[in-house]
């Protein structure tokens, strides 16, 4: 087990179990999340024996960084696993803070006909500290604080959902990274059970959206997750979170050209979602060596959000980062990987 992987409570729970105080986990949170520890021996205020004992029980080490690309306001790391396999995350640098796409499994299982990151069939899911430890690294880095995160990377993070959990509380701890939790976003392809468990989550996360299709024949055709949770389902499931959280939700829209693009396709988008507090953000779509799909042109693009627009949807097109270096949406496949 690495000591990474531990919420705040567990720690409270693992230093009570083992007959010691409970504020040693506040303690170890700070030495961890604060101080930056790289070994126990660094531990001043805990008991020898204590950490004698932690050290038995938890590993302490961090992932091997194995290269950075970087680009003016983008850097992409590839990281290696205990395993051998390879993950990567990408750095964004915004005028309002540095944003860091994680992800969340090695490999996908959800075969979105357009996405690059899951030609690699899931192998497994991540831990909680391999996750954790791409923020810990990215900030060692680059000297400075991660502001905003979003698991958006490799994976399907409601296909991780324990352990997604346990990493939103770990950064989100005003201990740990201390990062607000509106400052986090968690992007699903649509697994409804799990956005009706995560409506009950008290931490105040963004919700993201994967659509992408405004209705099941199409959907059904790029993203396989739509047969089983069609998109009725999806949207009384969106309504149940919405309720709940009275939050605002987001909708990712990639623009594909001929396959979703049309003026039709953008009706019957405002028909499905205009009763909801939410707003699309249309993605020009990155290609990549699936000829199958092309991005929209820019008439396009512009033409689908004035519909959306006059309709009174809230509608952004997303900044594209990051293409350069292979580091842009749905194209985070390691080169190694794909030797
Ligand atoms: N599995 C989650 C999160 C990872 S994908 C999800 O589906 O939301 C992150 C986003 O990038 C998704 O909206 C995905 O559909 C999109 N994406 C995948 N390939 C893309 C590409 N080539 N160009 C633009 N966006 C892409």
């Amino acid at each position: 087990m690495n000591i990474y992987s531990l919420t705040r409570d567990e720690m409270e729970e693992y230093f009570i179990s083992h007959g010691s105080k409970k504020f040693h986990a506040d303690q170890l949170f700070s030495w961890l999340y604060e101080k930056r520890i790289s070994s126990v021996s660094e531990i001043t205020d805990i008991k020898k024996d204590m950490l004698e004992q932690l050290e038995r029980a938890f590993s302490f080490s961090k992932l091997k960084l194995v290269t950075v690309e970087r680009d003016v306001d983008v850097c992409k790391y590839l990281f290696e696993l205990y395993d051998g396999e390879h993950i990567e995350a990408v750095l964004m640098r915004h005028d309002y803070g540095n944003s860091v796409c994680v992800s969340s499994q090695v490999g996908c299982n959800m075969g979105c006909k357009f996405c690059e990151s899951g030609r690699r069939k899931r192998v497994r899911n991540l831990e909680v500290y391999e996750m954790v430890i791409q923020l810990l690294m990215i900030e060692e880095d680059l000297g400075e604080r991660i502001s905003h995160v979003v698991v958006m990377g490799i994976g399907e993070p409601f296909d991780n959902y324990d352990n997604l959990l346990k990493f939103l509380l770990i950064i989100n701890h005003p201990k740990g990274l201390a990062i607000g939790a509106r400052h986090i976003t968690v992007s699903t392809c649509g697994i409804v059970p799990k956005i009706l468990e995560f409506s009950e989550f008290p931490l105040q996360i963004n919700l993201a959206i994967s659509l992408h299709a405004p209705n099941d024949t199409l959907r059904d055709k790029i993203m396989p997750i739509n047969k089983a949770y069609p998109l009725k389902e999806l949207i009384s499931a969106l309504e149940v979170y919405l309720s709940r959280t009275n939050r605002r939700i987001t909708f990712e829209y990639i623009m594909l050209s001929g396959v979703n693009d049309s003026v039709e396709c953008a009706k019957e988008l405002v028909e499905l979602v205009g009763h909801l507090n939410c707003y699309v953000n249309l993605i020009p779509y990155n290609e990549t060596n699936n000829l199958e799909f092309k991005r929209s042109s820019t008439v396009q693009i512009m033409k689908f959000y004035d519909i959306l627009k006059k309709n009174r949807l809230g509608v952004t097109i997303r900044r594209e980062f990051g293409s350069k270096i292979s580091a842009a949406c749905g194209q985070l496949r390691s080169k190694k990987e794909e030797l």
